[in-house]
């Protein structure tokens, strides 16, 4: 451990576009914020290519520019961003208490308010080509990258509600949609099922596992395998949609902070408010619903308007 403690107003955990407007709003509200990237600093959307579907953007940006552009915004108004790993937490239960976090095992930090903006990371399936052809023609997000592929064929994988909503997104722009499903049943509501079901272009196909997504660069195919009779198929696709589910990075404030049974810490009401005091939440380490980048960027600026009222309520309490 280092021998001074660093004492600040308010900590940014993670860089996304979530972390990042809590950034600007924080910042240009003189809390001084320092930021702490996390091991991939950017976020998900670094891993994207074009998006397209964010506000301001007429012409698209791709998600590297995008996230540096965001991390020049917040620092133009004061915002230290540090590359670090956040490794653990001791938060308190006390109003106007102090949150002691712990960076790389090694630097420790005083904080008044902790924004956790940490994300969530896209289930892959693990296989070698999937890995391979990752911005290749294989994504986690159709509401991303979807558009790339109007008037192609494309698969998604997944059950639940996520690869339900997604085939019927894609359905809309793609000329057809293979849909596999591992057992003999959707996880998904009845409603999105009787959805799916419903659109002529989505041919669903139960037992169904992926063996082998094909081709060198870009993907050409795929390979599936039939659980049950471990009859084998490939069919042409130039799009994969892996949608079998996501991981809130949570894991270091468990024990500390509320969270549903999936690990997506619970915010109060319509605000950013962790059960702690001076602990607030934003983006998708509190959505599993919504999971965009604008509304990533539209809780992280709740994230630093929480964070600003709570410190004035405090102040207020010690002056009375
Ligand atoms: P879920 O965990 O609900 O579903 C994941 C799906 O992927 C399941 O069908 C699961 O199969 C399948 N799966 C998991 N691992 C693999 C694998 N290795 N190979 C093949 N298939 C696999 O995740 P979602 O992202 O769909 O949803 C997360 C939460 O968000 C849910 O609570 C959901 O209801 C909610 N949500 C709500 C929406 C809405 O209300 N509009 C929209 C989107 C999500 P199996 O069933 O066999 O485990």
């Amino acid at each position: 451990m280092s021998d001074t403690i660093e004492r600040i107003k308010c900590l940014i955990i993670g860089s996304g576009p979530a972390g990042y407007t809590a950034a600007i709003y924080a910042a240009r509200a003189d809390l001084k914020p320092i930021m702490y990237t996390g091991m991939e600093p950017g976020g998900q959307l670094t891993t994207t290519t074009e998006v397209d579907n964010f506000p301001g953007y007429p012409e698209g940006i791709d998600g590297p520019t995008m996230m540096v552009q965001l991390q020049q915004q917040a620092e133009r108004f004061g915002t230290e961003v540090r590359i670090g790993m956040v490794t653990s937490v001791d938060l308190s239960d006390e109003v106007g208490g102090i949150h002691k976090v712990t960076v790389d095992n090694t630097t420790q930090i005083e904080a008044e308010t902790v924004i956790i903006s940490t994300g969530a990371t896209a289930k892959y399936l693990g296989l070698e080509s999937e890995q391979r052809l990752r911005g290749g023609g294989v994504s986690a997000c159709a509401v991303c990258d979807g558009f790339f592929y109007k008037g192609q064929d494309v698969a998604i994988v997944g059950g639940g509600d996520t690869a339900a909503e997604e085939a019927s997104y894609l359905a809309n722009i793609c000329t057809s949609v293979t849909m596999l499903v591992r057992r003999d049943e959707m996880r998904a509501s009845k409603a999105m099922q009787h959805r799916v079901n419903s659109i002529k272009n989505i041919d669903i196909r139960y037992n169904t596992e992926v063996e082998e997504v094909l081709g060198e660069q870009v993907v050409e195919g795929l390979r599936m395998v039939n659980n049950q009779t471990g009859e084998k198929e490939e069919i042409e696709i130039t799009g994969l949609f892996v949608a079998i589910g996501h991981k809130p990075n949570t894991d270091i404030f468990k024990g500390q902070i509320d969270m549903d049974d999936t690990g997506y810490i619970i915010t109060e009401g319509k605000s950013t408010k962790t059960n702690k005091p001076g602990v607030f939440a934003s983006g998708d380490v509190q959505d599993k619903e919504y999971r965009q980048a604008v509304t990533a960027a539209g809780t992280g600026c709740m994230a630093a308007l929480d964070a600003e009222r709570y410190l004035a309520s405090v102040e207020t309490a010690v002056e009375a």
